[in-house]
């Protein structure tokens, strides 16, 4: 199953309007000629607008890094799946490690999440990964069992093959601790069972499984070409427009 690569760059809580445009301004003639891939970025919210604009007529598309489940109410500092994507995103980053450890998130926070935002065709980021603790205590596939199990529950086969899944360790992100590749494969190799036994082999063959956790320009192209490995979600070297442009390059099928 051929499965089309994805480079998503988490900016999380960093860049002003202004900020964003000037990447926005290096990044996009750096991957014009980027068909091949999807490329996304996920700006905080504030930002989400205008990199929709600057990203207009490319083929780089906008994600939000969180949603509310309802659809409107009153929830005070809460964002609808609907305002995102009326805001101009396409893709939506749920249950990354930060929010599950600072906001108190779990599957079943997750799983509403990633409903609400099917409903209304966002295309979902989910964001799985084990501890330092639990993977020196080799928990790390059943950690990977349950966060599929009750995060992606209710979900049809269908809706299974269409999203994204980030595999991220908790103790490779931002801590400049990457994952061998050996380590990643193993991983979504995992991942890949458990949806297919959840749903079907064919659903999760075209599930796309991207690693995240302290990407850069050198270990992109190792980790991406693993079997199973579909590409990246980069937080801290995303930030920059010329290292993130070299991790769409070194990511790319056959690169
Ligand atoms: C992330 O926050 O999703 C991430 C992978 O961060 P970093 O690349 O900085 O480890």
């Amino acid at each position: 199953m051929m499965r089309t690569p994805v480079l998503a760059a988490n900016w999380k809580m960093h860049k002003t309007v202004a900020e964003a445009t000037a990447f926005t301004a290096i990044f996009l003639p750096k991957v014009a000629d980027v068909t091949d891939a999807e490329i996304v970025l996920a700006p905080p919210l504030t930002a989400l607008t205008a990199v929709t604009v600057a990203c207009r007529s490319t083929r780089v598309a906008a994600a939000a890094q969180n949603v509310y489940w309802k659809r409107h109410g009153a929830f005070t500092g809460e964002v609808s799946a609907a305002m995102l994507q009326d805001a101009g995103a396409s893709y939506v980053i749920i249950g990354h490690s930060e929010r599950r450890q600072f906001f108190r998130e779990d599957d079943t926070i997750v799983n509403r999440k990633l409903r609400a935002s099917i409903d209304v065709g966002l295309i979902p980021i989910v964001c799985i990964g084990e501890t330092l603790d639990q993977r020196e205590a080799h928990e790390t596939h059943t950690v990977l069992a349950r966060q599929v199990g009750s995060g992606l529950n209710g979900l049809t086969t269908a809706e299974v093959g269409a999203l994204i899944i980030a595999y991220e360790p908790v103790w490779a992100i931002g801590t400049g601790r990457t994952a061998t590749p050996d380590q990643a494969q193993d991983a979504h190799y995992h991942i890949r069972e458990c949806l297919s036994a959840a749903t079907s082999a064919e659903a999760a063959s075209r599930c796309r499984l991207i690693y995240g956790g302290s990407v850069k320009p050198e270990n992109a192209s190792a980790l991406s070409a693993q079997p199973d490995v579909d590409g990246a979600l980069v937080g801290g070297a995303s930030l920059d427009p010329q290292s993130f442009a070299a991790i769409v390059a070194h990511s790319r099928p056959g690169q």
